[in-house]
């Protein structure tokens, strides 16, 4: 799966977001053990504190269906302004976390940008509790 594949999987995936207040549509896409894909989109909620962003339903939508191996990410935000600013393409906080956790080796893809990246350096001293896990 070729970068600008997985790219234009996101670019779909955030076609189905349900983003009614901010208007910001994102999709993600992440490839699992070389050929499995699974997608997610942003879904916002009227209490604002829920809504949950694409990467994250991506990750959580491979988990479920029993893929953890993730090897790229591939995020899309088709309603940032780029004129603006590139920030408005880069994964938010919480989801860097969850990449940190759930997908550490994968290469992340935005697109937009030439440029992939790996999470350290999204997330460089980041929080775990690595000494707490069972594996
Ligand atoms: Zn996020």
């Amino acid at each position: 799966m070729e970068k600008e594949q997985l790219i234009e999987l996101a670019k779909e995936a955030a076609l189905r977001s349900y983003s009614p207040y901010s208007n910001f549509r994102v999709g993600a896409a992440v490839l699992c053990e070389g050929e499995h894909i699974a997608t997610g989109a942003n879904i916002e909620n009227a209490s604002y504190g829920l809504c949950l962003c694409a990467e994250r339903a991506a990750i959580s939508n491979a988990h479920a269906q029993g893929h953890t191996k993730i090897e790229a990410i591939a995020l899309a935000c088709i309603d940032a302004d780029i004129q603006v600013s590139d920030h408005e393409l880069m994964p938010c906080g919480s989801c860097r976390q969850w990449i940190k956790e759930l997908a550490p080796k994968a290469t992340i893809h935005i697109a937009g940008l030439e440029e992939s990246f790996v999470i350290d350096q999204l997330l460089p001293m980041s929080f775990s509790l690595d000494s707490h896990k069972d594996t």
